[in-house]
């Protein structure tokens, strides 16, 4: 899909809107203005993409709205070149906003339909370093771990053991936890190999977090 100065000047009042609702993260906001959110929704949703607003994306899941991934993306403190976990690909977008945070991304989807759709847009818009699995988030990815941050994009209803297990020390998690109609916001540093600091943050609504793969 076409980026034209249209769709540009769109992201550039998406970015301010940010701002003025206190996104101050200079990275994250460069981050998020490169990447063309129009791309990751169904056509008919294409000339509200900017808007602060969640779409659905089909399988009954959604984006998130653009003010969620800057606040998680912001929260993780990425730099460049980290190994990062994304557990809930859905459309996209929160994985190629780190990406072009320069972090090496691997990113998980339960649902294969979801899986089979993104993983080659993601190609197709240049972010073919992404790796795409189609796998369960509550297990992780160990092979390929432990990672310097994982990021958890739906409602968990307990912190995953095996997430735990795969952040590096020193490491960031963090996971919208709760299976009300919000979530707390977590941010869990690694401070040893079995010790973690928990902070409780602002309450957002995500979809759930469910086990197992379909599709
Ligand atoms: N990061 C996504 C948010 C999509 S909504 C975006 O930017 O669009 C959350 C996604 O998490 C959904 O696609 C849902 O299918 C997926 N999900 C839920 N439970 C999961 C699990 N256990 N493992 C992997 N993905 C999961």
């Amino acid at each position: 899909m076409l980026d034209t100065p249209r769709h540009k000047g769109l992201r550039k009042k998406m970015i301010a809107g940010l701002q003025a609702e206190g996104i101050a993260d200079q990275r994250v906001l460069e981050a998020m203005s490169k990447v063309p959110r129009h791309a990751f929704l169904d056509k008919a949703f294409a000339e509200l993409a900017y808007e602060n607003r969640a779409f659905t994306i089909g399988q009954g899941q959604t984006i998130s709205h653009p003010y969620t991934v800057a606040y998680q993306s912001a929260l993780l403190k990425t730099e460049p070149g980290m190994k990062v976990l994304e557990i809930g690909t859905g459309s996209g977008y929160q994985a190629a906003v780190l990406a072009e945070l320069g972090v090496q991304l691997y990113t998980l989807e339960r649902i294969k339909p979801l899986f089979e759709k993104t993983k080659p847009l993601l190609k197709h818009l240049g972010y073919a370093k992404i790796k795409c699995f189609h796998k369960d988030g509550f297990e992780g990815l160990p092979a390929l771990g432990p990672y310097e941050r994982i990021i958890i994009t739906a409602a968990a209803p307990e912190i995953p053991k095996a997430l735990m297990d795969q952040l590096a020390v020193c490491g960031i998690m963090i996971i919208p936890l709760g299976e009300g109609a919000t979530q707390k916001m977590l941010r869990i540093t690694k401070v040893g190999p079995q010790q973690f600091e928990q902070e409780t943050l602002a309450d957002f609504s995500f979809v759930p977090m469910l086990k197992g793969e379909i599709g």
